[in-house]
């Protein structure tokens, strides 16, 4: 029986982004934004990169800009790929996450990741975090071939064939509770909530659910799945 483990990426194997309103602000600013128009571009592009659909940063700064009734600078894919970078140079792992990849790894388990955003950018943060060695797969919501966020169940049925496995022979790790625990546990995945501390832990956590606080406590649970 092969077995394999999914994991969310923001929040659950990357810590929280350092800067989010400074990156946004150093992208408006490479892009040409004036002052004026700032908050309804940050609200224009927050959109567009939250996109149930194929997106990348490219297309959602164009879409932003459009929405805002700015023009488009020549050199827009440029600027895009450069803030690309400048978000990836703001992403940190967790810092248990490279010591838990790595032992599934040994342990021969293949991990796959699931994420919503633009695939340029999800893609970007993944490899900087440095956690792209251990990955087999990445489900990105913004990819062509994706197009939908999570917890739509064609992201958990790729992930799953990509791991090769039935999904009640995957287990999905994830700090969301509606798309990580609640998307994968319809489409037949077990599932790890990591709930953060917060104290007032639904009831309707799904049945057979792993809650643990932090990614750190999720070792023990995964290595226990993947041993049973
Ligand atoms: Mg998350």
């Amino acid at each position: 029986m092969r077995r394999g483990v999914c994991f969310d990426l923001d929040g659950t194997l990357l810590v929280p982004h350092g800067d989010w309103p400074g990156w946004v602000s150093t992208t408006a600013t490479a892009l040409g934004v004036e002052a004026e128009a700032r908050v309804r571009f940050t609200s224009a592009l927050e959109r567009a990169t939250s996109s149930d659909a194929a997106v990348t940063l490219e297309s959602a700064c164009r879409d932003a800009l459009a929405d805002c009734g700015l023009r488009e600078p020549t050199a827009l894919a440029d600027l895009a790929r450069e803030a690309c970078l400048d978000y990836g140079r703001g992403v940190r792992a967790h810092p248990a996450a490279a010591a838990l990849l790595e032992r599934l790894a040994t342990a021969a388990a293949p991990i796959a990741i699931i994420t919503n955003g633009p695939v340029d950018m999800q893609m970007e943060a993944l490899r900087a975090s440095g956690l792209a060695p251990y990955v087999r797969a990445t489900i990105v919501s913004g990819a062509r071939d994706v197009a939908v966020r999570n917890p739509h169940p064609r992201v958990f049925w790729r992930a799953v064939t990509a791991l090769r496995a039935r999904p009640e022979d995957v287990l999905m790790v994830g700090d969301d509770l509606e798309a990580d625990v609640r998307g994968a546990h319809r489409f037949g995945l077990a599932t790890c909530w990591i709930a953060g501390d917060r104290v007032d832990r639904p009831s309707d956590v799904p049945v057979g659910t792993t809650v643990v606080s932090d990614l750190a406590d999720a070792a023990v649970p995964v290595e226990a799945f993947l041993a049973g």
